[in-house]
């Protein structure tokens, strides 16, 4: 088989079924509305010759038959004649297109009712001006007033005569085709792209073995598309011919391997039987092997291993549906998804096998239905990935919101909303840090309400409540960048203030006693005011918060054991004195 056949890899499946009907219907009612109504197909019923040598450059054909197949001709020439008088054609406006195949030259000969000949011929390397878009080399009848009476094709060491495309056409519309053929291949191979580039992404970021099976795919499909397109002719002139048409059916048997690998290693290996998952992925390498051979053969039984090489295929395409079935019948969701995907390029290969379709799509043929199967399928998957990537990140962030939120209520007290002993441990280690740079004084104020066990006592535990979340209240609006405020248990308050000196320290706990004094209770304390006792240690050099709530502490003893609704400092050295009437100050041991 070869080039034709090969460089048509791919897969059917079945789904997303009515957008995709719609989307074949449309694109073969495309290609077959634009079969030239000015084209003639030329098949192997035209006259033969054949030289077992290389005949010489200008050398005239051996007598033609016109009866039966030609043989032997790879080692020599194949001479063709179209007798144009026959065909229904416009002898004075003529181009013949021929597909790329495995020769080493092919020279065309148009002789005029007059007798002249004109030859145009390409070799190996040297496709000059014929090289067209879709894999066809053109050669133009020139335009004489004598009308055309031959064309004669002499192909040397020619690989497979059924390789053989080749269309007589009216200039003009050869000059629509073109620009068709163009527009297509271009924008089939900007879809590979784009889906090449997505799914190489894909592989990167999600690390999995299914994407890294597609994104390598959809490159050799990038890569086969350009080649089979002559694109590449535009950087590389030099692998015009047969190295091209044998790099398309390397590419091709290893585009089938790679897809195969990818759809059936995206399934749970566990849903599929095991024999038939090996055997697909058996065929699958068998193709990609088969391929080698195939790529570097230019004589030999070429018909007959492309033949097996098509049966190979057609076992892959069958493997990779059951295995696609088989998941979906037992809920894979990945197989929706593939079905989905696959369908498009398993129904162009089917069409391909089936269908001649080498006419349709302005000579594009089935290799182009093959690129755009190719496309859909590279970026339906891409998108797949994408949603399923989405999905796991919204869950991810779900759960470290929830798990943001565990962390911080447990760094919370229920009651008064206020941080608890362990989260105001934590909020204040940064302020740890910069006292201990000496950027920054730090000092502790513990707060303790006094005789609460009075108003539990009296008014019942709820109400005690009631004003442990008023006082709450009132000391969360000292919180800030240096001053972080918590409830350390019962009735003990602590709020860590940063950034003043002793005597701006003093006033600020003179402050906070007032204002919490000042609150009012009324409804729901007959007295209406609830009175702390606060004790105040300043950081050391060296200080930690354990030795500083000790010290905190210590002075809060201190103001209670004077008589509370005080401020007691913490004074290493002094022994414990009082710090004036009013404001109540008293340093403590
Ligand atoms: P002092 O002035 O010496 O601090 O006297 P006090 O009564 O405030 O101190 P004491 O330690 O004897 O009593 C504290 C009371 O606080 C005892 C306990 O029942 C109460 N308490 C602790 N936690 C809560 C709470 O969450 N809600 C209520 N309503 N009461 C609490
Ligand atoms: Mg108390
Ligand atoms: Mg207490």
């Amino acid at each position: 088989m070869g080039e034709s056949i090969m460089s048509s890899p791919f897969r059917p499946r079945y789904s997303a079924r009515k957008a995709l009907a719609f989307v074949v219907a449309l694109l073969i009612w495309a290609g077959w509305t634009n079969r030239a109504a000015a084209e003639v197909i030329l098949d192997h019923s035209l006259c033969h010759a054949v030289s077992q040598e290389t005949a010489a450059v200008n050398a005239a054909p051996p007598p033609l038959k016109c009866t039966g197949m030609p043989e032997n001709y790879q080692r020599g020439s194949l001479w063709l004649r179209a007798d144009i008088d026959e065909l229904p054609v416009d002898p004075r406006n003529l181009v013949l297109l021929v597909h790329n195949s495995r020769f080493d030259r092919l020279q065309v000969s148009f002789t005029y009712g007059d007798g002249r000949v004109v030859r145009q011929a390409v070799k190996g390397g040297t496709f000059a001006a014929h090289w067209r878009t879709g894999g066809q080399i053109a050669f133009e009848a020139p335009m004489r007033d004598v009308p055309l009476q031959f064309v004669t094709m002499r192909f040397d060491r020619l690989a497979s005569i059924n390789l053989l495309r080749m269309r007589l056409i009216d200039r003009d519309e050869a000059n629509v085709q073109a620009t068709a053929l163009s527009i297509s291949v271009a924008a089939a191979l900007t879809l590979l792209l784009i889906g090449a580039l997505y799914n190489s992404t894909l592989a990167f970021s999600l690390r999995r073995q299914f994407p890294v099976w597609q994104a390598a795919w959809a490159i050799c499909m990038l890569a086969w598309g350009t080649i089979w397109s002559q694109l590449h002719l535009f950087l590389l002139p030099g692998m015009a011919g047969a190295v091209s048409a044998q790099a398309c059916t390397a590419l091709a048997c290893l585009a089938v391997t790679l897809a195969a690998f990818s759809a059936v290693t995206a399934l749970d290996a566990h849903i599929l039987p095991r024999s038939v998952r090996r055997t697909t992925l058996g065929l699958a390498a068998a193709v990609g092997l088969f391929g080698l051979p195939l790529t570097f053969m230019r004589q030999g039984p070429i018909d007959t291993m492309a033949a097996v090489l098509g049966i190979l295929i057609l076992g892959v395409l069958f493997g990779v549906a059951f295995c696609l079935a088989w998941a979906w019948r037992k809920g894979s969701a990945e197989a929706r998804t593939f079905a989905g995907a696959w369908s498009l390029p398993m129904l162009a290969l089917g069409s391909v096998q089936f269908v001649d379709t080498n006419a349709i799509f302005w000579g594009g043929g089935s290799q182009l239905m093959v690129l755009f199967a190719a496309a859909w399928q590279t970026l339906w998957l891409a998108a797949a990935a994408s949603r399923t990537h989405a999905q796991l990140r919204i869950e991810h962030d779900r759960a470290r919101r929830a798990e943001a939120q565990a962390h911080e209520l447990a760094r919370r007290d229920p009651l008064t909303g206020l941080r608890n002993r362990r989260g105001f441990v934590e909020a204040v280690a940064p302020m740890f840090e910069l006292a201990r740079s000496g950027a920054s004084p730090l000092a502790l104020l513990l707060l303790d309400i006094d005789k609460f066990k009075r108003i539990n006592d009296t008014y019942g535990h709820d109400t005690g409540d009631m004003v442990l979340a008023t006082v709450a209240r009132r000391i969360s609006r000292w919180e800030g960048p240096m001053c972080k405020v918590a409830r350390l248990g019962g009735e003990e308050f602590a709020l860590m203030v940063g950034g003043m000196d002793s005597f701006s320290l003093a006033r600020f706990a003179q402050s906070v006693r007032q204002e919490i004094a000042a609150c009012d209770h009324t409804e729901v304390i007959d007295c209406g005011t609830v009175t702390v006792s606060i004790g105040v240690a300043e950081a050391g050099p060296a200080s930690d918060f354990r030795e500083l709530y000790r010290h905190a502490d210590e002075a809060l003893y201190c103001a209670k054991h004077e008589g509370r609704d005080r401020v007691a400092f913490h004074q290493p050295e002094a022994p414990l004195q009082q710090a004036g009437d009013n404001p109540q100050i008293q340093a403590a041991q």
